[in-house]
């Protein structure tokens, strides 16, 4: 299936790595220009050589994302650069262990600053380029806003908020034929995930415990898999889909506790 994503260009926050790294990678894949923003600077470069080597063209916009003016001038690179903007995959997050038991007011304030408030200033200053290319939003969400983890309350309040501005930006951005979905990943080794599994006394013995419970394949979800469905919802090809979470798991957070093949 042709996506007709060529040389249309999308921002990807925390594209340098893991699941933005893999939706940077499938964009560039279609001929798509993505703008990787984010603040792994080696990574962001070794990204923007490879894409490069294979005759694609991207740009990269290296930034911690923590202040609304950081959104502004990157949108602003952007348009500098390319002349409009067709998507905003807002990606980048961390799940920092601000909870209740053992968190402060403080770190629990941090950690919704650092989760939630650039997914809206990124489409707050890009939205008059959304409006010119009737393009397109998804925002990365979490299990954990559907489940809770236990110990994570800012980043689980961050990740709530994510699927309730899905709905909410779905609504009121509809005239303007944007469109607005989330994605929900569970389980995806990533290296963030990488770095929470390794702080596990017996790291692979609960790696194997969680893959045994996801039902499909009893297996991790790739974050390929993410990036598949995520450039699908960026393209007109899914022009008539807006305001969903899609729960991309191998149904591991909706499928029958009792399934145990
Ligand atoms: P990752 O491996 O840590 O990659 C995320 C990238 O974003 C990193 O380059 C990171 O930089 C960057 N980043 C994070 N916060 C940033 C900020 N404030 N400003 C600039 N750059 C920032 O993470 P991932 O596992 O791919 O996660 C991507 C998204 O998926 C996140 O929103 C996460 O909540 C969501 N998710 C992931 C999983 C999973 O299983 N992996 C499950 C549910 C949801 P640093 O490396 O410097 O932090």
């Amino acid at each position: 299936m042709d996506l007709h994503l060529k040389n249309k260009v999308f921002i990807v926050t925390g594209g340098a790595k893991g699941i933005g790294e893999a939706i940077v990678l499938e964009l560039a894949n279609e001929g798509a220009i993505p703008v990787i923003l984010g603040r792994s600077k080696k990574e962001s470069l070794d990204l923007e050589k490879k894409i490069k080597d294979e005759g694609g063209n991207c740009l990269n916009i290296i930034a911690d994302l923590s202040e609304a003016s950081v959104c502004e001038k990157a949108v602003q690179q952007t348009v500098d650069a390319f002349g409009e903007i067709h998507g905003v995959v807002n990606n980048a997050g961390v799940n920092d262990g601000a909870g209740l038991e053992e968190g402060t007011p403080e770190r629990f304030r941090k950690s919704v600053d650092t989760n939630l408030m650039h997914y809206y200033d990124l489409v707050y200053f890009a939205l008059p380029h959304l409006k010119e290319s009737k393009g397109a939003i998804v925002n990365i969400s979490s299990k954990t806003a559907l489940t809770g983890q236990g110990g994570t309350s800012g980043y689980a309040a961050s990740k709530g908020a994510q699927l309730a501005l899905t709905r909410e930006w779905a609504v009121e951005l509809a005239k303007y034929e944007i469109r607005v979905n989330a994605i929900v990943p569970a389980e995806v080794m990533t290296p963030q995930y990488r770095r929470w599994i390794d702080s596990f006394d017996d790291s692979e013995r609960s790696l194997a415990e969680i893959e045994s419970r996801i039902p499909l394949g009893k297996r991790m979800t790739t974050s390929e898999e993410i990036a598949a469905t995520t450039v699908f919802l960026l393209s007109k090809r899914s022009a008539h889909t807006t305001g969903q979470w899609f729960v991309i798991d191998g149904g591991y957070v909706h499928l029958d506790r009792a399934y145990n093949e």
